[in-house]
């Protein structure tokens, strides 16, 4: 549930009228309910009540600072992927007792920079990075706690970019090879502290059973390693849980909870939780102008100032969002049109075949769903400076990111003398 909602014939986010907002900070312009995402996070951290847990915000959802300050202050941890995250992590006042380090790819400067900040652990994806922490571990004089992310290898049927469970997908360690990996660590990488079991199967999965399936597996490997002597005291369970960009019914929390909670019985463990877009998700939409209205022999088309480098989901995985009108035309008819940004890419659509009723040109649309995988994945293509963030609190708001200028644009670039001097 959210708190962006009609009131009469206006839009609100919260208490506030969007159309004030778009006013005020123009468009294209992210607006995030603050209490959206305190509600989400409690009714995911309330899902596993009684039990010993960490809910890790996957940071790489929506990284505003004020959006990891929110989640911060109600206790959560954060689930990272880089560098750049676990900075913005503390600079958002996150603890980073709380934070676990994922991904494929880490740089030796990446484990080194965890190291020194303390961070909770590293989940490790190959038996090479396994042994890279180790050595910077022991080049720092430290010892590093690590879970190893199994790939069950299960189905999670989301679609196939963020599908991650499958046996042929580049992430974590299939379980065979995984129980081998431990015991190698423990006799010879003595830096390291092998205290979780790890996974994450994909995202936006919309059905109980492959979380089911991948916890039975990695249940499984949390005994068999407990019998080889192993100190395991952490199942990260991953992210995932999906949510309602349109006609999908996933698991509510509280039932993903239960199911989890169940399937853990008797195991003794922290349990650890990366969820990202199901807190953040339906706490942000995108608000666009639009510029023009065509018609075409096939099409109509509704020209939208937002556009694929400012909302990639569309474009990327030809994905749904729903569109609603920021003041609610009275009586005016519907008709089936694309909507699209001004990108020179025929990708570029943030709908497609869409029933809306008619906008004219100066009239304000709202995308909704767009607080995950929306600003984070935004870019600068065709030159077009990033859109302004905002965070409603009630009846108040606050601008929480600038909207880019020029100037931001070519940030770091130079014109190299040589190139230019005839010499
Ligand atoms: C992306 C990601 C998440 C978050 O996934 P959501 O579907 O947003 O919950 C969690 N863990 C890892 C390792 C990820 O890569």
């Amino acid at each position: 549930m959210h708190f962006f909602n009609y009131r009469g014939n206006r839009f609100y986010a919260e208490g506030v009228p969007v159309e004030r907002i778009a006013k005020e900070a123009g468009t294209p312009v992210f607006i995030y309910s603050q209490k959206t995402l305190k509600r989400h996070y409690r009714a995911f951290d309330g899902a596993f009540k009684g039990v010993r847990r960490l809910i890790c915000y996957s940071v790489k959802a929506n990284s505003n600072l004020s959006v990891l300050k929110t989640f911060a202050k109600m206790g959560s941890g954060f689930d990272i992927v880089s560098r750049g995250e676990l900075f913005r992590v503390l600079k958002a006042g996150g603890d980073p007792s709380k934070v676990v380090f994922s991904g494929v790819g880490k740089r030796d400067d990446e484990i080194e920079y965890g190291i020194r900040k303390n961070i909770l652990m590293f989940n490790v994806e190959s038996a090479q990075e396994l042994r890279a922490i180790d050595s910077i571990a022991k080049r720092l004089k430290k010892r590093v706690c690590v879970a190893i992310r199994v790939n069950p290898g299960v189905n999670p049927k989301t679609h196939p970019y963020i599908a991650t469970g499958f046996k042929k997908n580049k992430f974590g360690i299939e379980a065979k090879e995984a129980l081998k990996e431990y015991v190698y660590a423990k006799e010879n990488l003595k830096n390291l502290s092998l205290t979780g079991v790890d996974c994450h199967i994909g995202s936006q999965i919309t059905e109980i059973a492959p979380f089911i399936d991948a916890l039975k597996k990695t249940r499984n490997v949390v005994e068999t390693l407990r019998r080889e002597g192993l100190d395991i005291r952490y199942l990260n369970m991953g992210g995932g849980l999906g949510i309602t960009y349109g006609d999908e019914t996933p698991p509510h929390p509280s039932r993903y909870g239960k199911e989890v909670v169940m399937g853990t019985k008797g195991l003794d463990v922290t349990l650890i939780f990366e969820p990202g877009r199901n807190l953040a998700g339906n706490a942000g939409i995108l608000v666009t102008k639009v510029l023009y209205t065509k018609k075409g022999t096939l099409k109509n088309f509704i020209v939208t100032d937002a556009a694929m480098n400012d909302l990639p989901r569309p474009s990327l995985y030809g994905s749904y969002h729903a569109i609603k009108p920021v003041v609610m035309p009275g009586g005016k008819k519907e008709i089936t049109a694309d909507i699209v940004g001004p990108v020179c890419e025929s990708g570029d659509f943030l709908a497609r075949d869409r029933d809306i009723t008619e906008v004219k040109p100066g009239d304000l649309i709202s995308v909704m769903s767009a607080g995950a995988y929306c600003f984070s994945m935004s870019s600068n293509y065709n030159s077009r400076p990033r859109a302004a963030e905002v965070m409603v609190l009630g009846r108040r708001f606050f601008v929480v990111r600038e909207r880019e200028v020029a100037e931001d644009l070519i940030k770091g670039e130079v014109l190299a003398r040589p190139l230019f001097s005839g010499g």
